[in-house]
């Protein structure tokens, strides 16, 4: 594929990002593009040397290229293969490709598995797979194809969600369509809990498959307790809280489509102490009475998309935490998140201090929490460490 690419050139002294193994390439470190490239397109990155440095998509954007090779060996349709399998390997190293108890997990997740862009969720036998670039939009049939190749018969429906991600950073029109098979929902099992998904009305892929491991730990707190669930979106917190034997389990969601999968979900796993709101979670905790709950669980969206609304942000999460503080019995627990990428552990650790300050009360940390290992970090893109979770003992 090398050496018919177009190139991108850096500037002098620029490549050390490269050299360290990042897999961006900023706009400020390019000294010439050739003639005629366009989004997504594949692209050679040359040192200002003139030495050969990595091969990705290029993009309009801050981010210009996005490094999916450091080698210059790679054919098209066997490096799509490889990566897949490569990512498959992990997963089964993982025990969850085979696992009776757990039918869904994530198989690519962007710079995680060295292909940035895109992520692959798995459901039972569908994939769910979203661009978040034009480049891996148009290298679709390669992806698809190593899919197939990868599980054979065992994948019966794939399913392209990538009209959320690409028509919101342009005008340019993507189907939302299935490349194999029509399915548009299943029954999953994770941790043996089951929950309805369905990738064409859900939202991301269908599921949040990044909180499995801290949804398995909120059964240690949650027997015999009241629990509030927060943003809990299907009820994943809930069924798990519910099941391990919780007195009594709410859900808040301000999506009533969230709401009415939570509801399906009780019922799927039998649960009878649960109830639920379509209601602003801020609203929601103002009428609630100081400690109320035992176990609260606070998992907003990301409320900082970028750098520049970080303080904006920490406002934010400082008011919610400080909100749930004051619901929380003297003993009680709370589950607390945030999935901003740009606010990094420390932040989000003195935001919850500012909050513990703010609300008067003792707290510990007990836990210290991140995203599921289906969720690679990639060492070489620290970025990539998204999810952050405390679980903290408030008297
Ligand atoms: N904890 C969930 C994932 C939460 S995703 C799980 O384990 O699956 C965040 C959820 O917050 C979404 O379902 C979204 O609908 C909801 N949401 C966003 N803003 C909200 C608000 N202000 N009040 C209530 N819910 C909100």
């Amino acid at each position: 594929m090398t050496g018919t690419l177009p190139r991108v050139v850096l500037h002098p002294k620029k490549e050390r990002s490269l050299l360290q193994r990042h897999p961006w390439v900023f706009s400020g470190a390019i000294r010439s593009i050739d003639q005629g490239v366009s989004e997504g397109d594949w692209v050679e990155v040359i040192g200002s040397d003139g030495r050969f440095l990595g091969a990705g998509h290029f993009h309009e954007g801050s981010i210009k290229v996005r490094l999916l090779s450091f080698h210059p060996t790679v054919g098209e349709q066997q490096f799509w293969n490889e990566r897949i399998l490569a990512a498959y390997h992990l997963r089964e190293r993982l025990g969850l490709t085979r696992s009776k108890q757990t039918t869904a997990y994530r198989l690519v997740h962007g710079e995680g598995d060295e292909l940035p862009g895109l992520i692959i969720d798995i459901y039972g036998d569908t994939a769910v797979v979203q661009c978040h670039s034009w480049g891996m939009y148009r290298a679709l049939d390669q992806i698809t194809e190593a899919l197939i190749g990868c599980y054979g018969e065992r994948l019966t429906t794939i399913f392209d969600k990538s009209a959320d991600t690409l028509e919101r950073q342009t005008e340019r029109k993507v189907d939302n369509r299935f490349l194999k098979g029509d399915r548009t929902a299943t029954t999953i099992e994770e941790n043996g809990v089951r929950f309805h998904v369905n990738w064409v009305e859900g939202q991301k892929t269908g599921f949040f498959l990044d909180q499995r491991e801290n949804r398995e730990l909120i059964r240690t707190y949650a027997h015999e307790r009241d629990v509030l669930n927060t943003f809990s979106y299907s009820g994943g917190f809930s069924m798990y809280a519910g099941l391990a034997g919780a007195r009594s389990v709410v859900s808040v969601d301000s999506s009533k489509k969230a709401i009415e999968a939570c509801n399906r979900n009780a019922e799927l796993n039998g649960l009878q102490q649960h109830t639920s709101s379509c209601s602003d979670v801020f609203d929601f905790l103002k009428n609630l009475s100081e400690q109320q709950y035992d176990l609260i669980v606070l998992d907003p969206p990301a409320f900082a998309k970028h750098l520049s609304s970080v303080e904006n942000a920490m406002i934010g999460y400082r008011n919610l935490n400080t909100e749930g503080f004051r619901r929380i019995k003297s003993g009680g627990i709370l589950f607390t998140f945030s999935c901003s990428q740009v606010m990094d552990k420390l932040l989000f650790r003195k935001v919850v201090f500012q909050a513990a300050l703010q609300a008067r009360r003792t707290v510990r940390i007990l836990h210290q929490l991140s995203q599921g290992p289906d969720h690679p970090i990639n060492v070489y893109h620290p970025e990539g460490e998204y999810l952050k979770g405390l679980v903290l003992y408030v008297s």
